[in-house]
């Protein structure tokens, strides 16, 4: 009888067991069961925890006298119970996020305030309040390419008003052999402008010199076209026969060679349509630097306005726009002119 009693009750221990997890197994995927309180023994302390935390009024846990409670409810108290957990852990992440941001924001703010302090030259140079430079004043101008004089050089294409404003300089060697050849700054100035344009100007550098001429200080704007490359930024002191840039193509669209102006009105900037394309605006560029190659030396230093190309303000630089000073496509060399040259120089 003993033992009967032991195999019986080990029998029924079993199906105990069996339907135990039947039941487990109902509560997860099966509709609504009546499930006895004991059976949520087996869900995780802190699921339930915040499951009584979660539903207040509808599971009482660790209440002696609970309620049955559904299949169903306990599913619901599950999930939400879930639910609150993933938020929370949502919420944690999004302030480890934002305590991330904070201190990234925090770390640039003060490598910008260590690089200017160690970037005295350029702190100098550029007074962003009042947005002047210092420049030295000029004590003469040479020519940009072959320096001081223009050597190995000529010049395809000259200054006309109400046509070509600047000069095309090319290497005597022909084609394009003197792509990536150096550009010189005309005199001691400050780059005011240095950047990609794109079409039909390609990289452009604008720099501003101040000379006495006649016991009066005067202005100009040198501006270098087409360039390959550009070495110098906006800001930037250069001094005369300094290297700017490499001579180029704007991207390809003509043979090298060297766009060249000189401007008396710093207005101008990229925006010639702008302005008169004549001699009240501009200069001839070989004939002010041969009335210009020495000037009165010079002491100390001379404060200009950086920020003068107001109309430039309008012009969307990344646009395929043309800005080209010419209408005509194709080689800027001429035969004849290349001729003269090279019969002037042997
Ligand atoms: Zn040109």
């Amino acid at each position: 009888m003993g033992r009967g009693f032991v195999v019986g009750a080990g029998f029924s221990f079993a199906l105990l067991a069996h339907s135990f997890a039947q039941q487990v197994e109902l509560a997860r995927e099966s509709p609504p069961q009546p499930v006895a309180a004991p059976a949520f023994s087996g869900v995780d302390e802190e699921v339930k925890e915040r499951a009584s935390e979660a539903l207040p009024s509808l599971v009482h846990y660790n209440r002696p006298a609970a309620p049955k409670i559904t299949a169903e409810q306990m599913r619901k108290a599950g999930a939400l119970a879930r639910q609150k957990i993933e938020n929370e852990t949502r919420l944690q992440a999004a302030r480890a996020a934002e305590a991330a941001r904070r201190f990234v924001a925090a770390s640039q703010a003060t490598q910008a305030r260590q690089s200017r302090i160690s970037e005295p030259s350029l702190s100098q140079a550029i007074n962003l309040r009042t947005e002047t430079a210092f420049t030295k004043l000029a004590n003469g101008f040479d020519f940009p390419i072959g320096k001081p004089d223009a050597q190995g050089y000529y010049k395809a294409r000259g200054f006309h008003s109400h046509g070509h404003l600047g000069e095309d300089w090319d290497g005597i060697r022909g084609g394009d052999t003197d792509f990536g050849d150096p550009i010189y700054s005309i005199g001691e100035g400050v780059v005011v402008f240095a950047r990609d344009c794109h079409m039909g100007w390609g990289n452009v550098v604008i720099i501003r010199h101040a000379f006495r001429e006649n016991g009066m200080i005067k202005s100009i704007d040198s501006l270098y076209g087409h360039l390959n490359t550009i070495l110098v930024q906006r800001g930037r002191p250069v001094s005369r026969g300094e290297k700017i840039g490499t001579m180029g193509t704007a991207h390809g669209i003509y043979d090298a060679h060297l766009h060249f102006e000189i401007r008396k009105n710093l207005e101008i900037g990229m925006s010639r349509a702008a302005f008169a394309r004549d001699l009240s605006n501009y200069y001839d560029p070989t004939k002010f630097i041969s009335a210009h190659r020495q000037l009165s030396p010079a002491r100390g230093s001379y404060r200009i306005a950086m920020n003068t190309f107001t109309r430039d303000a309008s012009i969307r630089w990344t646009e395929r726009r043309n800005y080209s000073h010419s209408t005509s496509r194709g080689t800027s060399e001429s035969a004849a002119a290349l001729k003269r040259a090279v019969a002037s120089q042997h």
